[in-house]
């Protein structure tokens, strides 16, 4: 039997192992508290010499739930760390979204998908093909019955859009329907702004800087696939091909026909909060279920928080739906996300040292 013990059963846990493990390994830590309380943080660790002029950042839980694999990850790292190439730094950056990851949902404590979030809410951008689908994907009894008619509204909405409009408006980001999918937000989070106070307090006097955002949820069963923003011949694109090889840059296993246009995500905001920098930034997803089960999963979350109260045994039905469908109890699958994301880590040390 594969070693799971990296693997928690609820964010306090997760926390716990992931402090003492970066403890043992000698790292320097920094706690940034979430004004919610309950001993929620973005926590960050960082092993080797501080001013060293590479950094690599591995992130987690982003989308909150997606940060149980995420810390296992990092934690089995810190457990049995591997050499650091000289002059580079590892950090890891656990738990984006602490209060979502507490919770065992993507969203923060305002109903928003933290990738959506990094936007100027002075203009934040339209979605107008959202509006068209929320009111017939929000169904206020989540049954069988229910989701069949909301998957019967999208399938010919689809057809009617194609497959790129279809993903864009359903989730690529919305601002205009707070207790939809995929919803944006109105105001920066605090997750935002703590994840920008931490890149810059500890990348900020780096010259190569490379970040891996670690998610779940797209791709087939247990792969991982990398969700690209680059574009194609620049000097990222480059770099990513060149240090995860040609998977990182073409879209293998990407079970979206078309992927959405994404707005204001992460990885972006962190390549804008290091100007100084050369940034390299890959988002990695582990795939779990295909991707009408994921659609389901979003759109139960929803249905979750706005009325999932009024029905308590069906809300607990679906949350183990929910949870399993981002963070699979299966032994080879969790398994596979340490071998895999093992040689991630390392591809990506030795990409920066070589630049
Ligand atoms: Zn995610």
């Amino acid at each position: 039997m594969p070693d799971s013990s990296a693997f928690s059963g609820s964010y306090d846990e997760a926390r716990g192992k992931f402090l003492e493990a970066a403890r043992a390994a000698g790292a320097a830590l920094a706690h940034y508290p979430h004004p919610a309380g309950e001993n929620l943080h973005l926590d960050v660790a960082v092993l080797g010499a501080r001013a060293a002029p590479r950094m690599l950042v591995i992130g987690s839980g982003t989308h909150g739930i997606e940060g149980f694999p995420g810390s296992a990850v990092q934690t089995a790292w810190l457990r049995s760390p591997g050499a650091l190439p000289s002059g580079t730094t590892l950090a890891f950056f656990h738990a984006h979204n602490p209060w979502g990851f507490k919770r065992c949902t993507r969203v923060t404590e305002d109903n928003v998908d933290l990738n959506r979030n990094f936007v100027d809410f002075a203009a934040p951008p339209a979605n107008p093909g959202y509006d068209e689908v929320h009111p017939n994907i929000t169904p206020e009894s989540w049954d069988e019955a229910s989701i069949a008619a909301t998957f019967r509204w999208l399938d010919g909405y689809r057809e009617r859009v194609g497959e790129k409009a279809f993903s864009t408006a359903f989730n690529g980001g919305q601002y205009a329907h707070a207790d939809g999918i995929f919803y944006g937000g109105a105001r920066a989070q605090w997750s935002n702004a703590a994840f920008l106070e931490a890149t810059r307090a500890h990348a900020g006097h780096a010259r190569q800087v490379a970040l891996v955002d670690l998610h779940t949820g797209i791709g087939p069963y247990g792969e991982h696939v990398y969700v690209g923003f680059s574009v194609p011949g620049t000097p990222m694109w480059e770099r990513l091909r060149a240090w995860w090889g040609e998977r990182a840059v073409n879209g293998q296993g990407i079970t979206h026909k078309a992927l959405a246009d994404y707005r204001g995500i992460l990885t972006d905001a962190f390549t804008a909060a290091l100007p100084q920098a050369e940034v390299t930034t890959a988002v990695d997803e582990f795939g779990t279920r295909p991707r009408a089960e994921m659609q389901r999963a979003s759109m139960a979350q929803r249905w979750m928080r706005v009325h999932g109260a009024r029905q308590p045994q069906r809300l607990a039905q679906v949350q183990a739906e929910y949870v399993e469908a981002f963070y699979p109890a299966d032994p080879r699958w969790r398994a596979g996300v340490l071998e895999q994301s093992r040689e991630i880590i390392a591809r990506g040390l030795a990409g920066l040292s070589s630049t």
